[in-house]
């Protein structure tokens, strides 16, 4: 028996998906040409698949941004900020997020996922009980691991489910109830009802915390996300996000109406465990965040965008997960099919994203497409071409995985 043993169904499912061609969880570009294309061999391939929700990663000013930082300050901060201190930067974009967000508290951290895995930790102590989305994001469910307090999962985007479990909890002796649920979510592409999770949660007492890391930048008249869209951001206890989507960068941010959050400075050990953002990242995120505060245009593209593409799949009968979003998520049978289905549009020179369980809610799996804002109308209609293609080549498609699963 080795260590690797425990692995050997998931190889098995991993040899399947790779008889059906390319390795779609460990693809390799070979030059990434622009925010919307890139290349492999001599093959241009259009990207819709990259979380760029405002195509900001070949921005002159945030290129500049990050360029300048390296001149200015180097390329790393090689330690932690409670360890080996802060840089100007790290401080300029908390109180830049802060001001963008009307929140008294923000602190920026050096992955999104290391982000939820910090708040969430330092936030919910032994005596605490988390209440989260029945579809909560890896990071969220390893944040809450890492915390003594108990967890209960409430019926995904449901607040009268989350009603209910509150109730049944009732006054949580010494502790406080952390409701944790996200904006847009990740892979079907659908929106929480966040001004019903405020009202729920607030009428027993608890503490809301969003994670805005698909919809900060996307949502709302200012870009702070799908709070602000529901006009409830005030009232939202903590706003987390990430720099490595719409603000074209590595990071990630907390942001809280209580100016007490300060202190989990000094207690939440992923935070202070590890080396902090690089000054490119910040400074490339920094300026990111003046673009998403301007980004009207760029969030009226996005929406036009999703709202084309959901109208093309849907009018070739394709099942789609939500209404249209900058998260396009057409389900399939299965992860065979998806996996061939996958390498049929890379064929046709289209990259989406495979999402197989358990990423994925209800063990689906998806052929998932995020937009960004520098997708074109052409663009879209050669990501609709693609799909066409693919309904028209079924048969063919399906002979050949067989052919392949045999072979
Ligand atoms: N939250 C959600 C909802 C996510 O989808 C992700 C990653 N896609 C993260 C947090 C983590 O962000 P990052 O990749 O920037 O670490």
């Amino acid at each position: 028996m080795s260590l690797f043993d425990k692995y050997a169904p998931l190889q098995a499912r991993v040899d399947v998906m790779m008889k059906m061609g390319r390795d779609a969880l460990g693809l390799q570009f070979d030059d990434i040409i622009s925010t919307t294309r890139a290349r492999i061999g001599n093959r241009e391939i259009l990207l819709a698949g990259t979380n760029n929700y405002l195509g900001l990663t070949f921005d002159e000013d945030c290129m500049k941004a990050a360029k300048d930082a390296v001149d200015n300050h180097g390329t790393g901060t090689t330690g932690s900020r409670i360890a080996n201190g802060t840089y100007s930067e790290h401080i300029d974009l908390e109180k830049s997020l802060a001001d963008h967000l009307g929140m008294p508290s923000c602190i920026v951290f050096t992955t999104g996922y290391q982000t939820n895995l910090s708040a969430i930790s330092g936030l919910a102590g032994d005596k605490d009980v988390v209440f989260m989305d029945a579809d909560a994001h890896a990071c969220i469910i390893d944040g809450t691991r890492l915390t003594g307090a108990s967890t209960i999962r409430f019926r995904h985007n449901n607040p009268e489910d989350l009603d209910k479990r509150l109730k049944r909890q009732g006054e949580i002796e010494g502790g406080n109830a952390l409701v944790v649920i996200e904006g847009l979510y990740s892979m079907f592409g659908d929106v929480a009802p966040i001004d019903e999770f405020v009202e729920v949660t607030h009428n027993h007492g608890g503490y809301l915390f969003i994670d805005e890391a698909h919809s900060y930048g996307v949502f709302g008249p200012t870009g702070c996300g799908l709070a602000e869209e529901q006009g409830v951001l005030d009232k939202v206890d903590f706003i987390s996000g990430t720099f490595s989507k719409s603000l074209a960068s590595v990071g990630g941010f907390c942001a809280s109406r209580h100016p007490e959050f300060e202190i989990l400075r000094k207690v939440m050990r992923p935070y202070m465990f590890t080396a902090s953002a690089t000054p490119a990242n910040i400074c490339a995120a920094l300026a990111a965040v003046e673009k998403v505060k301007q980004g009207e245009a760029l969030r009226a593209n996005l929406k036009a965008r999703g709202q084309q593409l959901h109208k093309g799949l849907s009018e070739m009968g394709y099942d789609l997960c939500a209404d249209a979003s900058p998260v396009i998520a057409v389900r399939r049978p299965n992860e065979v099919v998806a996996a061939m289905e996958w390498n049929g549009l890379m064929e046709n020179g289209v990259y989406v994203n495979l999402a197989v369980p358990p990423g994925t809610p209800q063990s689906s799996s998806l052929l998932r497409i995020s937009l960004s804002a520098a997708h074109t109308e052409d663009d879209i209609n050669i990501i609709l071409k693609a799909f066409s293609d693919l309904k028209d080549n079924q048969g063919q498609l399906m002979s050949d995985m067989s052919a392949k699963l045999q072979g």
